[in-house]
């Protein structure tokens, strides 16, 4: 079966989103708080809004698992963000209205079944509000494999200098890389052990979001001296599967041990590296499931490598 048509769907919607969360960007967005007072801005529901749209206007019976949900937006004292949301939506499509919107993020609330797409149209939103980096991430999942995956990092720059990364995988076609502006999709691969240049690691910018001293341990026990790389989002896959890093921990934080990762927050990262040659298991060297809803409910903790390397930090986190 060809992805090619899924595949070019999530590019285009992918890059609409990134332009809106770009425009965004440009005044200093203001956060609005969930009810899990976890933040959210008017880039984050305007991305889910045109993705969900244009998936289901190719792909109208395909859930979609994503972040957001529309509750917030729709309280009325909310009028002046939604309106915002609308401006933003209308300069890429004209038929962006108030209540079309509400209905588009909404398109997003569907489950985890056979086959269904996964989206973060914003992951590291408090990296965005930083003005670091974040992704745009979504994924196709097919009987709990994962089958195609686009992260548009608008502030990831490329090798060139240019900043603005596209990763692009498909099972079984290897992953891709291009200007987030427009080119060719080149070819990656993960680093080799031996290139000392990537000899480093990677790891959230929030210590809440991992165990920052465990991860520096398990780096040091496979061999990287180097202090990590510390970046927001899904872009910390991108950098394992170019070969700018070896390895990313996400170890469960200390304060929050029985944390489940999203799904929304991996499967687009985890395809993108594994089609470059790398590997992803959680913390026991158990894949991750995609298959059980929108938490991982059976996998804790997530290791992310060039492959070669990967045994060595399972077998250093059970050690
Ligand atoms: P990062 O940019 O790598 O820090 O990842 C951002 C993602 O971390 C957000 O999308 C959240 O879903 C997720 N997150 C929130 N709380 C936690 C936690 N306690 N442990 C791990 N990830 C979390
Ligand atoms: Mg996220």
């Amino acid at each position: 079966m060809s992805y090619e048509k899924e595949k070019q769907v999530a590019i285009d919607a992918a890059i609409a989103a990134a332009k809106l969360c770009q425009q965004v960007r440009q005044s200093i967005p203001a956060a609005i708080e969930k009810s899990d007072k976890s933040p959210v801005t008017v880039a984050d529901y305007g991305s889910q809004a045109l993705i969900c749209k244009a998936v289901s206007d190719a792909f109208g019976d395909d859930p979609i698992v994503a972040e957001e949900d529309a509750a917030t937006l729709s309280q009325p004292d909310m009028k002046e963000p939604l309106d915002r949301v609308v401006e933003y939506a209308k300069e890429l499509r004209s038929d962006a209205t108030p209540e079309n919107i509400i209905a588009w993020i909404d398109r997003g609330n569907g489950t985890v079944s056979d086959r269904y797409w996964t989206l973060d149209p914003i992951d590291g939103t408090k990296g965005f509000l930083r003005q670091d980096q974040y992704a745009v991430a979504l994924a196709l999942v097919e009987g709990g494999e994962i089958k195609v995956g686009v992260l548009a990092c608008p502030a990831l720059p490329m090798a060139t200098g240019e900043v603005g990364t596209l990763f692009v995988a498909v099972r079984g076609e290897g992953a891709y890389q291009a200007p987030l502006s427009g080119g060719d999709l080149q070819p990656i691969r993960v680093a080799s052990m031996d290139d000392t240049e990537s000899l480093r690691f990677v790891e959230s910018v929030e210590s809440g979001h991992g165990d920052q001293s465990r991860q520096a341990a398990i780096a040091q026990a496979v061999g990287i001296t180097a202090p990590s790389l510390r970046m927001d989002s899904q872009a910390k896959y991108g950098a394992v599967a170019s070969g700018q890093a070896l390895l990313y921990l996400r170890l469960p934080s200390p304060k929050s041990p029985d944390y489940r990762e999203k799904i929304w927050d991996h499967a687009a990262g985890v395809i993108v590296v594994e089609e470059a040659g790398g590997k992803v298991t959680d913390m026991y060297g158990k894949p991750l499931d995609f298959s059980k809803g929108a938490k991982m409910v059976d996998n804790q903790g997530v290791v992310v490598s060039n492959g070669t390397i990967h045994q060595k930090a399972i077998d250093a986190l059970a050690g």
